[in-house]
């Protein structure tokens, strides 16, 4: 399958062929032409799909179809959970857009506003938006929804997740209800089908499976060691081995703020990338590790959703979620788009829980090495009193279909889900 087969417009090939993508990922062979043919999707997929370009290329060429207004007001709506997620998002659609005359602008909070205003003042076809900084910005007047032509819910089980469900009814109210709407969310929550149910109209349903993805394309390993002696280990790993570009996840803001400072008193450069950092920080290290002049960059898991680093070599998890899926999500930052990864994880006596819920969730055991010199006595034993977070309801098993090497495999499959309403215990 081509793009020219999916029935884009010249313009937007060319754009695809300036990003250098030959081949559509399963998600936008799936996405591209229903979307073309106005209809509403609701699809299953995360970041590492490719999928935001499978919203982004056919709702930029029924945008360009039309006549453009002389006003300019927003005609296209992607509401996303992060800030990053949202620039990146902008980021994709300015280059999708670059032979077409659509313009563009993103809104999130955390910076000032009068830059958002002045550039939404001279029109936008095209918005992207985190939901607090856009009702704000409807409150004041300076953003219209009455123009809306096509609404995308961007990772919309996140959005919940992260209690955005009351900021999202309230945009869905205000839309107009002549329109097309696409939903787009990794898992389905009960929360998530009533919001389906009620939104969108006669849904085609879209699926990939990133998760077999990451699972097949990533090395992944276990090392059992001490807690107290994870940071050495993790320092001399990344010094021996000259790891050049490492993700590590933590899952406090404060744990990653302590992690990056005995990083940098080793002579590493690092930095940390969480919800109490300014957004002009986030942006900067962000920015500077991309440019590897960051070694390495601590995260917790909302900051790094969102994070598109092609070909990142390293993923470690400092600590394991407590989210089962989201060791899914940290390790698909690795690995991404066909390309081999490693993803190693330090797990202590305390987090056997994590551990086996998360072998549950991806149905395999992850292989187990050793660190000569920092061996664990024996593999951690399950402390019966340990106290699991609520709600817990793994998914089903994964379909083995689908692909990360869009050039070769074409299957898309179609991932059998369960709902995900366990929620995070600890302080992002
Ligand atoms: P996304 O899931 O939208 O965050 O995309 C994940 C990564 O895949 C991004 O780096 C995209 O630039 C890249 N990508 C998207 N579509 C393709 C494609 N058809 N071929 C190769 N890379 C792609």
């Amino acid at each position: 399958m081509s793009f020219e087969s999916l029935g884009l417009s010249d313009p937007l090939l060319k754009a695809i062929a300036k990003k250098g993508y030959t081949t559509p990922s399963p998600i936008q062979e799936k996405c591209i032409p229903v979307v073309l043919q106005g209809k509403d999707v609701l699809a299953s997929a995360q970041t590492g799909t490719g999928k935001t370009a499978g919203f982004t290329l056919p709702l930029l060429q029924i945008l360009s179809g039309a006549q453009t207004p002389q006003k300019r007001p927003i005609r296209a709506l992607v509401l996303t959970p992060t800030r990053e997620l949202a620039a990146q998002i902008l980021e994709n659609v300015r280059e999708y857009s670059t032979f077409l005359k659509i313009k563009s602008t993103v809104v999130f909070g955390g910076v000032k506003q009068g830059p958002q205003v002045n550039t939404l003042r001279n029109g936008v076809d095209v918005l992207v938006a985190t939901p607090g900084r856009l009702l704000d910005l409807i409150d004041q007047g300076y953003i219209s929804l009455k123009d809306i032509e096509i609404l995308v819910l961007d990772e919309a089980d996140r959005m919940l997740d992260m209690g955005f469900l009351r900021d999202i009814k309230k945009v869905l109210a205000i839309v107009p209800e002549k329109r097309q709407t696409l939903l787009f969310s990794a898992t389905f929550s009960k929360d998530i089908k009533k919001l389906a149910n009620g939104f969108l109209t006669n849904p085609i349903l879209v699926e990939a499976t990133p998760e077999n993805t990451t699972a097949e394309k990533v090395n992944q390993k276990i090392y059992h060691v001490d807690k107290v002696k994870k940071a050495h280990i993790i320092i001399k790993m990344i010094s021996d081995g000259d790891w050049q570009q490492t993700l590590v996840f933590t899952r406090t803001k404060h744990g990653a703020n302590k992690l990056c400072e005995k990083m940098q008193k080793a002579g590493i450069t690092a930095a940390a990338i969480h919800g109490n950092k300014t957004q002009g920080a986030r942006t900067k290290a962000l920015a500077g590790f991309k440019a590897r002049e960051i070694r390495v960059l601590v995260a917790t898991d909302i900051a790094a959703r969102g994070i598109d680093i092609p070909l990142l070599p390293h993923v470690v998890n400092f600590e394991l979620p407590n989210v089962p899926e989201d060791y899914v999500h940290r390790i698909g930052r690795t690995g991404r788009a066909g390309a081999n990864g490693i993803a190693i994880s330090l797990v202590s006596h305390d987090e056997a829980v994590y551990l086996r819920d998360i072998e549950k969730l991806l149905k395999q055991k992850i292989p187990t090495g050793v660190i000569e010199g920092f061996e664990q006595g024996a593999a951690p034993k399950e402390d019966p009193k340990e106290k699991r977070p609520q709600n817990h309801s793994p998914r089903k098993p994964r379909n083995k279909t689908g692909g990360g090497n869009w050039g070769k495999n074409k299957n898309s499959g179609s991932g059998n889900r369960s709902n995900n309403s366990r929620r995070r215990t600890t302080n992002k």
